[in-house]
């Protein structure tokens, strides 16, 4: 198989199981991760990209890539702008501060900013293709390269930071007659300052970076089924693994079939298919607390008789638990849970999303989470523009251009729409 296809099952691993179908399997063992001295753990590395995506959060703003152009929006000023310093600029060729060659996903350890560019090869090897990081200041000046992997090596999903060293899943293989093969995985971390690279373990081909600390690391494991079972019962595995005694201790497992799973900051959030209960399950101490009953979920909505609805985890803040329910039909409902009082509260906050064949609805986005705001996106149009290609000629298209906005958390949980602060787009390359 080649690899890209490895990423898009994947993909659509994620998604199918929104949709799959619903074989309770209740089987959820319980583990104590036995630390030395009997000290807890909390995870303490930090997430520094959102796998799909490529954007990130610091203190006083939102960094994302969009046409290969950075963006910058800024909480203080409420502007969105192309992060490049020269004044003059319009941000329409390559010498632009803000123009990036190819795809790459950002991410930022708070001090300074980082582009980690996936390999582009598609079987060469081409230098100017590898996978490589590069970095620069806040402001987007200075950007140079950091670190340029070998031929073929991908990171698999997201990067950690300890503030010292960058944790993630190497992917490595070899190239026999225009195919990938001889994969192998590991656990690396790369010293931010002297971009050592340093092996912590090998990996299995399903496992992927879900947090920890220097020493522990929360992983997840996809077990597959044989081949004539699939889909049937695929399995996930939360595990911590112990660097310094090299030993694995298995924290929850759950069907594919049976709940879906997600993490945040040292928490694993397992919402079931059936009853729609949350648990939450410290993955340091492997301890398991209901967090919220598909009961009160269930009376919020106010489901019909034989109505089904499958539950995603969305996003969690401080405070709040979002989740979307999907019905059979695909028409959804969102609703926001208060993790402190459990009150529950039905969105309705949304766009309209149009296409050319289709009309549907979009529920606000969260995208950051900052001082007792959210950062959403709350709005899209279709903006025609020409493009001339390189012979003269031109041609006419359009392209999406997003709409965002601050909101206070109690107004986003509210549904105060009249609470949103919309931010000022400027300098948008296809103006
Ligand atoms: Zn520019």
């Amino acid at each position: 198989m080649r690899r890209v296809n490895a990423f898009l099952l994947a993909a659509f691993l994620v998604l199918g199981m929104i949709f799959s179908g619903c074989t309770k399997n209740p089987s959820t063992p319980q583990s104590q991760l036995e630390l030395q001295g009997g000290n807890t753990v909390s995870s303490s590395l930090e997430q520094l990209t959102k796998w799909g995506t490529s954007s990130c959060a610091v203190q006083s703003g939102y960094y994302y890539i969009e046409q290969n152009t950075i963006y910058y929006i800024d909480y203080a000023s409420q502007k969105r702008i192309a992060l490049c310093s020269r004044p003059e600029c319009e941000h329409k060729d390559e010498t632009c501060d803000a123009k990036l060659e190819r795809y790459a996903v950002i991410f930022s350890t708070g001090e300074q900013l980082y582009l980690y560019y996936p390999e582009m090869l598609g079987g060469s090897d081409a230098q100017d293709a590898v996978s490589r990081i590069d970095v620069m200041e806040m402001d987007g000046s200075n950007r140079k390269t950091f670190y340029t992997f070998d031929l073929y090596d991908t990171i698999i999903e997201d990067l950690y930071t300890d503030g010292k060293d960058l944790y993630f899943i190497l992917n490595s293989c070899d190239l026999k007659n225009g195919e990938y093969v001889n994969f192998r995985y590991e656990l690396v971390r790369l010293n931010l300052k002297t971009a050592e690279r340093e092996k912590i373990k090998d990996c299995a081909e399903n496992e992927f970076l879900m947090g920890g600390t220097s020493d522990y690391f929360f992983l997840k494991k996809l077990i597959y089924p044989p081949e004539e079972m699939q889909n049937i019962n695929l399995r996930h595995q939360a595990f911590v693994y112990d660097r310094l005694d090299q030993k694995e201790v298995l924290i929850e497992e759950w069907d594919n079939a049976e709940a879906v799973g997600y993490f945040n900051k040292g928490k694993l959030y397992l919402a079931d298919y059936d009853t729609f209960d949350v648990a939450q399950i410290d993955l340091a101490s492997g301890q398991r607390a209901d967090l919220v009953q598909g009961e009160e979920i269930l009376s919020q909505i106010g489901t019909a008789e034989g109505e089904k609805y499958f539950p995603s985890l969305k996003y969690i803040s401080e405070k709040y638990l979002y989740f979307e329910l999907t019905q059979s039909s695909g028409e959804k409902r969102m609703l926001g849970i208060d993790l402190e009082n459990h009150r529950t509260k039905e969105f309705t906050l949304s766009y309209q999303i149009r296409t050319d064949h289709d009309e549907y609805e979009q529920f606000w986005t969260i995208l950051a989470s900052n001082n007792g705001q959210y950062l959403v996106c709350c709005g899209v149009q279709e903006v025609p523009i020409v493009d001339t290609l390189s012979n003269g000629a031109q041609i006419s298209r359009t392209v999406p251009e997003y709409q965002y906005g601050l909101i206070t958390q109690q107004d986003f949980f509210e549904g105060n729409a009249e609470g949103l602060v919309p931010i000022e787009n400027i300098d948008l390359v296809w103006r």
